[in-house]
Protein backbone atom coordinates (compact mmCIF):
# COMPACT_ATOMS: atom_id res chain seq x y z
CA UNK A 1 0.00 0.00 0.00
CA UNK A 2 1.47 3.31 -1.10
CA UNK A 3 1.64 5.68 1.64
CA UNK A 4 -0.82 9.26 0.71
CA UNK A 5 1.39 12.30 0.57
CA UNK A 6 0.96 14.83 3.27
CA UNK A 7 -1.12 17.56 1.65
CA UNK A 8 -1.19 19.36 5.04
CA UNK A 9 0.34 23.41 4.40
CA UNK A 10 3.62 23.57 5.35
CA UNK A 11 2.78 26.92 7.00
CA UNK A 12 -0.18 25.29 9.25
CA UNK A 13 2.21 22.29 10.11
CA UNK A 14 5.28 24.08 11.37
CA UNK A 15 2.81 26.66 13.28
CA UNK A 16 1.12 23.39 14.65
CA UNK A 17 4.90 21.54 15.66
CA UNK A 18 5.45 25.09 17.10
CA UNK A 19 2.49 24.89 19.20
CA UNK A 20 3.87 21.04 20.48
CA UNK A 21 7.04 22.28 21.26
CA UNK A 22 6.16 25.00 23.56
CA UNK A 23 4.50 24.33 26.32
CA UNK A 24 2.36 27.39 28.04
CA UNK A 25 4.36 29.30 31.03
CA UNK A 26 1.85 27.50 33.26
CA UNK A 27 2.28 24.00 31.92
CA UNK A 28 6.24 24.61 32.41
CA UNK A 29 6.10 26.28 35.92
CA UNK A 30 3.43 23.08 36.93
CA UNK A 31 5.83 20.65 35.04
CA UNK A 32 8.68 22.02 37.06
CA UNK A 33 7.12 22.42 40.55
CA UNK A 34 6.04 18.43 40.40
CA UNK A 35 9.64 17.69 39.55
CA UNK A 36 8.87 16.57 35.19
CA UNK A 37 12.49 16.39 34.12
CA UNK A 38 11.30 16.74 30.60
CA UNK A 39 9.46 20.35 31.51
CA UNK A 40 12.36 21.23 33.80
CA UNK A 41 14.83 20.75 30.92
CA UNK A 42 12.83 22.87 28.53
CA UNK A 43 12.18 25.55 30.97
CA UNK A 44 16.15 25.79 31.19
CA UNK A 45 16.21 25.92 27.43
CA UNK A 46 13.57 28.98 27.84
CA UNK A 47 16.31 30.65 30.12
CA UNK A 48 19.51 29.88 27.79
CA UNK A 49 17.51 31.15 25.04
CA UNK A 50 18.60 34.96 23.84
CA UNK A 51 15.44 35.58 22.15
CA UNK A 52 13.24 38.53 24.02
CA UNK A 53 10.01 36.42 24.35
CA UNK A 54 11.77 33.21 25.23
CA UNK A 55 13.66 35.47 27.94
CA UNK A 56 9.77 36.94 29.18
CA UNK A 57 8.54 33.78 29.53
CA UNK A 58 11.45 32.23 31.66
CA UNK A 59 11.26 35.36 33.79
CA UNK A 60 7.22 34.74 34.30
CA UNK A 61 8.37 30.51 34.95
CA UNK A 62 11.24 31.92 37.72
CA UNK A 63 8.99 34.47 40.00
CA UNK A 64 6.64 31.56 40.33
CA UNK A 65 9.17 29.25 40.83
CA UNK A 66 10.50 31.58 43.67
CA UNK A 67 7.40 32.36 45.45
CA UNK A 68 7.51 28.36 45.70
CA UNK A 69 10.36 28.93 48.13
CA UNK A 70 12.08 25.61 47.86
CA UNK A 71 15.42 25.48 49.22
CA UNK A 72 18.19 23.43 48.36
CA UNK A 73 22.16 23.20 49.16
CA UNK A 74 24.52 25.03 46.48
CA UNK A 75 27.54 23.65 46.32
CA UNK A 76 30.24 24.77 44.35
CA UNK A 77 32.74 23.05 42.93
CA UNK A 78 36.12 24.51 41.11
CA UNK A 79 39.68 23.02 40.09
CA UNK A 80 41.85 22.43 36.91
CA UNK A 81 41.34 20.33 34.16
CA UNK A 82 41.94 16.68 35.06
CA UNK A 83 41.93 17.44 38.58
CA UNK A 84 38.87 14.88 39.03
CA UNK A 85 36.18 17.11 39.13
CA UNK A 86 33.27 14.87 37.16
CA UNK A 87 34.85 11.53 39.20
CA UNK A 88 34.13 13.19 42.09
CA UNK A 89 30.42 14.56 41.36
CA UNK A 90 29.78 11.39 40.09
CA UNK A 91 31.17 9.64 43.46
CA UNK A 92 29.52 12.25 45.76
CA UNK A 93 26.42 12.29 43.96
CA UNK A 94 25.57 8.63 43.30
CA UNK A 95 26.14 8.31 46.86
CA UNK A 96 23.19 10.87 47.71
CA UNK A 97 21.13 9.36 45.26
CA UNK A 98 21.80 5.95 47.45
CA UNK A 99 20.46 7.78 50.32
CA UNK A 100 17.33 8.82 48.43
CA UNK A 101 18.45 12.62 47.87
CA UNK A 102 17.82 14.03 44.06
CA UNK A 103 21.10 15.79 42.73
CA UNK A 104 21.31 18.14 40.18
CA UNK A 105 24.64 19.02 38.32
CA UNK A 106 24.82 22.56 36.56
CA UNK A 107 27.99 24.00 35.32
CA UNK A 108 29.58 27.55 34.44
CA UNK A 109 32.25 26.57 31.64
CA UNK A 110 33.29 30.10 29.78
CA UNK A 111 35.53 28.60 27.77
CA UNK A 112 32.74 26.10 25.99
CA UNK A 113 31.77 28.60 23.43
CA UNK A 114 35.52 29.07 22.53
CA UNK A 115 36.17 25.59 22.50
CA UNK A 116 32.30 25.02 20.80
CA UNK A 117 31.60 22.55 22.35
CA UNK A 118 31.28 21.84 26.51
CA UNK A 119 33.47 20.30 28.90
CA UNK A 120 31.69 20.87 31.73
CA UNK A 121 28.89 18.96 33.21
CA UNK A 122 28.79 16.82 30.34
CA UNK A 123 26.70 13.59 30.71
CA UNK A 124 29.06 11.76 29.35
CA UNK A 125 31.64 12.18 31.76
CA UNK A 126 29.52 10.96 34.63
CA UNK A 127 27.60 7.76 33.14
CA UNK A 128 26.48 6.62 36.48
CA UNK A 129 24.58 9.77 37.76
CA UNK A 130 23.22 10.33 33.86
CA UNK A 131 21.34 7.34 34.35
CA UNK A 132 20.33 7.92 37.70
CA UNK A 133 16.51 8.48 38.17
CA UNK A 134 17.29 10.88 40.95
CA UNK A 135 20.07 12.87 39.44
CA UNK A 136 19.36 15.79 36.62
CA UNK A 137 22.67 17.04 34.83
CA UNK A 138 22.64 19.80 32.38
CA UNK A 139 25.66 21.03 30.21
CA UNK A 140 27.07 24.49 30.28
CA UNK A 141 25.28 26.89 28.37
CA UNK A 142 27.35 28.53 25.50
CA UNK A 143 27.72 32.12 25.38
CA UNK A 144 29.81 34.99 24.86
CA UNK A 145 30.56 36.40 28.19
CA UNK A 146 31.11 34.93 31.72
CA UNK A 147 28.19 37.27 32.57
CA UNK A 148 26.02 35.73 29.88
CA UNK A 149 27.03 31.89 30.66
CA UNK A 150 26.78 32.08 34.81
CA UNK A 151 23.22 34.35 34.74
CA UNK A 152 21.83 31.58 33.17
CA UNK A 153 23.12 29.04 35.61
CA UNK A 154 22.10 31.45 38.38
CA UNK A 155 18.45 31.11 36.75
CA UNK A 156 18.61 27.49 35.99
CA UNK A 157 19.76 26.92 39.95
CA UNK A 158 16.13 28.67 40.81
CA UNK A 159 14.61 26.10 38.51
CA UNK A 160 16.21 22.96 39.83
CA UNK A 161 15.49 23.80 43.50
CA UNK A 162 11.75 24.09 42.36
CA UNK A 163 11.78 21.01 40.97
CA UNK A 164 12.62 19.54 44.04
CA UNK A 165 16.50 18.89 43.89
CA UNK A 166 17.95 18.63 47.35
CA UNK A 167 21.89 19.01 46.00
CA UNK A 168 22.55 21.55 43.11
CA UNK A 169 26.06 21.22 42.23
CA UNK A 170 27.54 23.99 40.04
CA UNK A 171 31.11 23.43 38.74
CA UNK A 172 33.62 25.32 36.91
CA UNK A 173 37.25 25.13 35.96
CA UNK A 174 39.03 28.25 37.12
CA UNK A 175 38.91 30.61 33.92
CA UNK A 176 39.09 34.05 34.13
CA UNK A 177 36.62 35.33 36.96
CA UNK A 178 34.84 31.72 36.84
CA UNK A 179 34.93 30.89 40.37
CA UNK A 180 34.03 34.34 41.55
CA UNK A 181 31.05 33.91 39.73
CA UNK A 182 30.34 30.45 41.30
CA UNK A 183 30.94 31.43 44.43
CA UNK A 184 28.43 34.27 44.04
CA UNK A 185 25.76 32.06 43.04
CA UNK A 186 26.55 28.87 45.83
CA UNK A 187 26.34 27.92 49.95
CA UNK A 188 29.45 26.02 49.66
CA UNK A 189 32.43 26.56 47.73
CA UNK A 190 34.42 23.47 47.44
CA UNK A 191 38.23 23.95 46.08
CA UNK A 192 39.61 20.08 44.02
CA UNK A 193 43.33 20.44 44.38
CA UNK A 194 45.82 17.76 43.20
CA UNK A 195 49.34 17.00 45.34
CA UNK A 196 52.00 17.39 43.11
CA UNK A 197 55.61 18.27 43.31
CA UNK A 198 54.73 20.32 46.76
CA UNK A 199 54.37 23.36 45.49
CA UNK A 200 50.37 23.30 44.89
CA UNK A 201 50.05 26.20 47.53
CA UNK A 202 51.87 28.97 44.78
CA UNK A 203 50.47 27.87 41.78
CA UNK A 204 46.81 28.80 43.39
CA UNK A 205 45.10 31.98 42.19
CA UNK A 206 45.08 35.13 44.22
CA UNK A 207 41.23 35.59 45.88
CA UNK A 208 40.82 32.02 45.57
CA UNK A 209 41.84 30.50 49.28
CA UNK A 210 39.59 32.98 50.96
CA UNK A 211 36.56 31.95 49.08
CA UNK A 212 36.68 28.14 49.53
CA UNK A 213 35.04 26.02 52.45
CA UNK A 214 36.83 23.45 52.14
CA UNK A 215 39.98 22.45 50.21
CA UNK A 216 40.03 18.84 48.86
CA UNK A 217 43.17 17.41 47.67
CA UNK A 218 42.04 14.26 45.09
CA UNK A 219 43.42 11.95 44.17
CA UNK A 220 44.40 10.53 47.45
CA UNK A 221 45.72 6.79 46.89
CA UNK A 222 47.78 4.82 45.65
CA UNK A 223 51.76 5.99 45.18
CA UNK A 224 50.02 9.47 45.75
CA UNK A 225 48.42 8.90 48.89
CA UNK A 226 51.58 9.98 51.01
CA UNK A 227 51.81 13.47 49.16
CA UNK A 228 48.46 14.22 49.25
CA UNK A 229 48.84 14.05 53.04
CA UNK A 230 51.67 16.12 53.02
CA UNK A 231 49.38 18.76 50.84
CA UNK A 232 46.62 18.62 53.14
CA UNK A 233 49.07 20.10 56.25
CA UNK A 234 50.41 22.52 53.73
CA UNK A 235 46.84 23.87 52.89
CA UNK A 236 45.94 22.95 56.67
CA UNK A 237 49.02 25.75 57.69
CA UNK A 238 47.95 28.24 54.79
CA UNK A 239 44.29 28.42 55.24
CA UNK A 240 45.40 29.68 59.30
CA UNK A 241 46.79 32.45 57.78
CA UNK A 242 43.37 34.35 56.97
CA UNK A 243 41.45 35.99 59.11
CA UNK A 244 37.84 33.96 60.80
CA UNK A 245 35.34 34.37 58.29
CA UNK A 246 32.31 36.29 58.99
CA UNK A 247 30.03 33.20 59.81
CA UNK A 248 32.16 31.83 62.23
CA UNK A 249 32.84 28.88 59.60
CA UNK A 250 36.72 27.83 59.52
CA UNK A 251 37.73 26.14 56.27
CA UNK A 252 38.54 22.44 56.28
CA UNK A 253 41.13 20.98 54.31
CA UNK A 254 40.38 17.00 53.56
CA UNK A 255 41.41 14.12 51.18
CA UNK A 256 39.77 11.93 48.75
CA UNK A 257 39.84 9.19 46.44
CA UNK A 258 37.27 10.12 44.10
CA UNK A 259 37.96 6.99 41.87
CA UNK A 260 37.51 4.77 44.96
CA UNK A 261 34.71 6.39 46.66
CA UNK A 262 36.91 6.94 49.67
CA UNK A 263 37.02 10.10 51.99
CA UNK A 264 34.01 10.99 50.22
CA UNK A 265 31.31 10.31 53.16
CA UNK A 266 33.41 13.02 55.13
CA UNK A 267 33.11 15.24 52.62
CA UNK A 268 29.26 15.45 52.49
CA UNK A 269 29.29 15.58 56.65
CA UNK A 270 31.42 18.45 56.14
CA UNK A 271 28.89 20.21 54.05
CA UNK A 272 26.02 19.40 56.57
CA UNK A 273 28.34 20.54 59.59
CA UNK A 274 28.46 23.85 57.22
CA UNK A 275 24.93 24.17 56.26
CA UNK A 276 23.89 23.69 59.98
CA UNK A 277 26.38 26.03 61.59
CA UNK A 278 25.04 28.66 59.11
CA UNK A 279 21.51 28.10 59.69
CA UNK A 280 21.66 28.00 62.91
CA UNK A 281 23.72 31.23 63.23
CA UNK A 282 21.25 33.38 60.43
CA UNK A 283 24.45 33.22 58.27
CA UNK A 284 23.26 30.95 55.52
CA UNK A 285 19.75 33.26 54.84
CA UNK A 286 22.12 36.33 55.52
CA UNK A 287 24.75 35.24 52.62
CA UNK A 288 21.62 34.20 50.25
CA UNK A 289 20.30 37.82 50.42
CA UNK A 290 23.17 39.45 49.93
CA UNK A 291 23.60 37.31 46.40
CA UNK A 292 20.25 38.29 45.44
CA UNK A 293 21.39 41.91 45.90
CA UNK A 294 24.42 40.94 44.13
CA UNK A 295 22.76 39.81 41.19
CA UNK A 296 20.19 42.42 40.85
CA UNK A 297 23.10 45.31 40.43
CA UNK A 298 25.21 43.42 38.01
CA UNK A 299 21.79 42.58 36.21
CA UNK A 300 21.32 46.86 36.37
CA UNK A 301 25.27 47.43 35.25
CA UNK A 302 24.81 45.47 32.50
CA UNK A 303 21.53 46.92 31.82
CA UNK A 304 22.89 50.22 31.70
CA UNK A 305 25.88 49.45 30.05
CA UNK A 306 24.00 47.85 27.11
CA UNK A 307 21.52 50.81 27.12
CA UNK A 308 24.25 53.12 26.68
CA UNK A 309 26.62 51.59 23.74
CA UNK A 310 23.82 51.33 21.69
CA UNK A 311 22.83 54.60 22.13
CA UNK A 312 23.18 56.02 18.52
CA UNK A 313 24.33 59.02 19.98
CA UNK A 314 26.27 57.21 22.03
CA UNK A 315 27.53 55.18 18.85
CA UNK A 316 28.44 58.88 17.01
CA UNK A 317 30.58 60.26 19.85
CA UNK A 318 32.29 57.15 20.90
CA UNK A 319 34.61 56.85 17.65
CA UNK A 320 35.43 60.72 17.56
CA UNK A 321 35.85 60.93 21.22
CA UNK A 322 38.45 57.92 20.98
CA UNK A 323 39.84 59.76 18.49
CA UNK A 324 40.76 62.60 20.57
CA UNK A 325 41.64 60.41 23.55
CA UNK A 326 44.00 58.66 21.13
CA UNK A 327 46.09 62.18 20.28
CA UNK A 328 45.79 63.14 23.58
CA UNK A 329 43.46 66.14 22.73
CA UNK A 330 41.42 65.21 25.63
CA UNK A 331 41.91 63.28 28.85
CA UNK A 332 40.26 60.20 29.04
CA UNK A 333 38.45 60.71 31.82
CA UNK A 334 37.11 64.19 30.99
CA UNK A 335 35.84 62.45 27.01
CA UNK A 336 34.44 59.99 29.24
CA UNK A 337 32.00 62.68 31.26
CA UNK A 338 31.54 64.49 27.88
CA UNK A 339 29.88 61.33 26.28
CA UNK A 340 27.85 60.50 29.37
CA UNK A 341 26.59 64.31 29.33
CA UNK A 342 25.67 63.83 25.37
CA UNK A 343 23.72 60.23 26.36
CA UNK A 344 22.17 62.17 29.69
CA UNK A 345 21.19 65.51 27.20
CA UNK A 346 19.59 62.80 24.92
CA UNK A 347 17.15 60.82 27.26
CA UNK A 348 16.24 64.55 28.25
P1 LIG B 1 37.99 16.87 35.52
O1 LIG B 1 38.57 17.33 34.23
O2 LIG B 1 38.41 17.76 36.65
O3 LIG B 1 36.50 16.68 35.48
O4 LIG B 1 38.64 15.43 35.85
P2 LIG B 1 38.08 13.97 35.58
O5 LIG B 1 37.03 13.62 36.60
O6 LIG B 1 37.71 13.84 34.15
O7 LIG B 1 39.35 13.10 35.92
C1 LIG B 1 40.56 13.21 35.20
C2 LIG B 1 41.34 11.92 35.31
O8 LIG B 1 41.70 11.66 36.65
C3 LIG B 1 40.54 10.70 34.85
O9 LIG B 1 41.39 9.83 34.16
C4 LIG B 1 40.09 10.06 36.17
O10 LIG B 1 39.91 8.67 36.06
C5 LIG B 1 41.23 10.39 37.08
N1 LIG B 1 40.81 10.48 38.49
C6 LIG B 1 39.76 11.18 38.97
N2 LIG B 1 39.66 11.01 40.30
C7 LIG B 1 40.68 10.20 40.67
C8 LIG B 1 41.11 9.66 41.92
O11 LIG B 1 40.55 9.89 42.99
N3 LIG B 1 42.24 8.89 41.90
C9 LIG B 1 42.92 8.61 40.76
N4 LIG B 1 44.00 7.86 40.85
N5 LIG B 1 42.54 9.09 39.57
C10 LIG B 1 41.43 9.86 39.51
Amino acid sequence: MSRQKNKVPKAYTKARSRQKKSPSVGDLTEGVLKGDITLLSRAITLVESTHPDDQKKSYEIIENCLLNGAQSIRVGITGVPGVGKSTFIESLGTAMTALGKKVAVLAVDPTSSLSRGSILGDKTRMPLLANDPLAFIRPSPSGDSLGGVARKTRESIVLCEAAGFDVVFIETVGVGQSETAVHSMVDFFLLLKLAGAGDELQGIKRGIMEMADAVVINKADGANLKRAMRAKSDFERALHLYPPKENRWSPKVLTCSAIENKGIAEIWKLIEDYVQLTINNSSFEKKRKSQNKYWFLQAVERLLTQGFYRNPEVKKELSEMTRKVETNEISPFRAAEELLSAYNRQLK
